[in-house]
């Protein structure tokens, strides 16, 4: 095996260089989608096609030159087979909220918007399973299920707009992971059409099942470059019967991640457990939440089942003795605890208003080298004259260090801190990313985590499900090989 690394130095952010579509396989595509979806459902003027060209991320794309906006697993079907025979490259979207990228459309070409594919066809209380098609929003189908007494633990912070079909791609996680694993954890069976039209089920709506590959588990966090999900089956649990819910203030993040580790190691599992930093904390004060001024980090703690009291409390008592804790508040009732939560949900918004520019990375270290990662990202801003904080899922060692700047004159720097972050990463035994995918904006780095044979296995898998490379161009792999970084 090649050893899986190579050196960063100055990159600079660019749109992936990939094969344009001709004019005419374009035009072609426009006139064959209008024929077999009628004009409704295809969108190709400019101002509207520019509306799909972006995500959440930084990523620059080329706007699209139709969107379908898909009302049905046939409406999918007839949109690949198009792309397929016109030579023409497609783009799944469902919210636009992704991080990194994956649904923005860096060769033009037709995006397929799936946010109208939105019904949610059964929630079955006997067998535990619900059953989606991809545009439901997250939080939609969290109310839906929790009002029959069920519950679906995955919860990106961004549900009240992320779909499923976008977290089911993106393999998403969020702060109940710690617990109860992320959406790969959840989804039974899928639906799925492939590049040309064909469609097909993976995966089962029991509660076991080993038959075959599991293709299901290939396709959940393909990040929209194997196949376009029209249909899902996730699993559902019990509503856990009670939440309790603190902060535990310190006097600085290093006690904190070191509270994480005491926590963890107490044999107690909150489902949450959420870390800020002391810029992070400033943020959120700045956005009008009274925060302790002796606090320079938080971590806010949450417990479920039977006897959520009782854990909180020992999670409480743990944190407490903790070096350098500075308090420890316990929510009396569910509109203190949604308090907590809206501070929580809030902090992507209220750091992005610290800067003109912020780019938040998800990467992954092993539990007890959260310390020292926090070390790691503090040096790295300082010797790139970045600025940067950190906050995200401490529970599981993923940390959003987030890196902030005004001046488009500052990015090579960035990118430099971006580099450097991947690589302390890696050496601390961690994972490029834990929830957000690698899509354009972590491509190049993939090298440093994995394998040029890795590398190469993915992409015979890719040229299997899509031989012509038109679904999803430009994402996921580096370009020109292992060490394009
Ligand atoms: C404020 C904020 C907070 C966030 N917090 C979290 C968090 O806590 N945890 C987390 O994991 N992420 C988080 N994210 C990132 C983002 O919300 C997730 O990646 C989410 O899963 C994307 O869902 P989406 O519906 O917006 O997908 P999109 O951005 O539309 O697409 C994401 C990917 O899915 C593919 N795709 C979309 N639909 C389909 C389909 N039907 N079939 C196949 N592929 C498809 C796209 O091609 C793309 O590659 C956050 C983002 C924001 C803006």
């Amino acid at each position: 095996m090649s050893a899986a690394r190579a050196t960063i130095d100055v990159v600079v952010l660019h749109a992936p260089e990939v094969d344009l579509p001709s004019r005419a396989a374009i035009d072609r595509a426009k006139i064959e989608l209008e024929r077999r979806l009628g004009p409704s459902k295809v969108l190709t003027g400019v101002e509207a096609c520019a509306t799909y060209a972006s995500d959440d991320s930084d990523v620059e794309g080329r706007a699209p030159d139709a969107v379908v906006v898909a009302a049905s697993a046939s409406d999918v079907a007839a949109t690949l087979a198009v792309a397929q025979v016109c030579d023409v490259p497609v783009t799944p979207r469902a919210g636009g909220t992704g991080r990194t990228g994956g649904a923005v459309p860096v060769a033009g070409g037709i995006v397929l918007a799936t946010h109208a594919l939105a019904r949610l066809k059964d929630i079955d209380r006997a067998n535990l399973i619900a059953v989606v098609e991809p545009g439901v929003v997250t939080g939609d189908l969290h109310a839906a299920v929790e009002r029959e007494g069920l519950f679906y633990a995955p919860d990106p912070n961004s549900l009240d707009s992320c779909m499923l079909g976008g977290n089911i791609a993106e393999n998403a996680g969020g702060p109940r992971a710690f617990k109860y694993g992320v959406t790969r954890d959840w989804v039974l069976g899928l639906e799925v059409a492939l590049i040309g039209g064909r469609a097909f089920r993976t995966g089962r709506r029991t509660a076991k099942g080993v038959t075959g590959y599991d293709v299901t588990a290939l396709l959940v966090g393909s990040e929209g470059t194997l196949g376009v999900f029209t249909e899902a089956t996730l699993r559902l649990v019990p509503k856990p019967p009670a939440i309790a819910t603190a902060l535990a203030l310190f006097s600085d993040v290093r006690a904190a991640a070191d509270a994480v580790g005491a926590i963890v190691a107490a044999g107690v599992v909150p489902r949450c457990l959420e870390l800020l930093d002391a810029a992070t904390l400033d943020a959120v004060r700045a956005a009008g939440v009274s925060v302790d001024p002796r606090a320079g980090a938080m971590l806010l703690i949450e417990v479920d089942g039977e006897a959520a009291e009782a854990g909180l409390l020992r999670v409480g008592e743990i944190a407490a003795a903790c070096p350098r804790n500075v308090d420890v508040l316990v929510a009396q009732d569910a509109a203190q605890r949604d308090r907590l939560w809206a501070a929580r949900r809030t902090l992507s918004k209220a750091t992005r208003k610290l800067a003109r520019h912020k780019v938040s990375e998800d990467v992954v270290v092993p539990r007890t080298r959260i310390a020292e990662l926090l070390a790691r990202a503090e040096s790295i801003g300082a010797a790139t004259g970045v600025r940067q904080l950190a906050y995200g899922h401490a529970g599981d060692g993923n940390l959003h260090v987030n890196f902030l700047w005004n001046d488009d004159a500052e990015r090579p720097a960035v990118d430099r801190a971006i580099g450097l972050l991947m690589r302390a990463t890696i050496e601390l035994g961690g994972t490029l990313s834990g929830e957000h995918g690698i899509g354009v904006s972590k491509a190049r780095y993939l090298g440093l985590e994995q394998s040029e044979e890795l590398i190469a296995l993915q992409r015979d898998i890719k040229r299997v499900f899509d031989p012509k490379g038109l679904l999803n161009p430009g994402k996921i792999f580096p370009e020109g090989g292992h060490k394009a970084c």
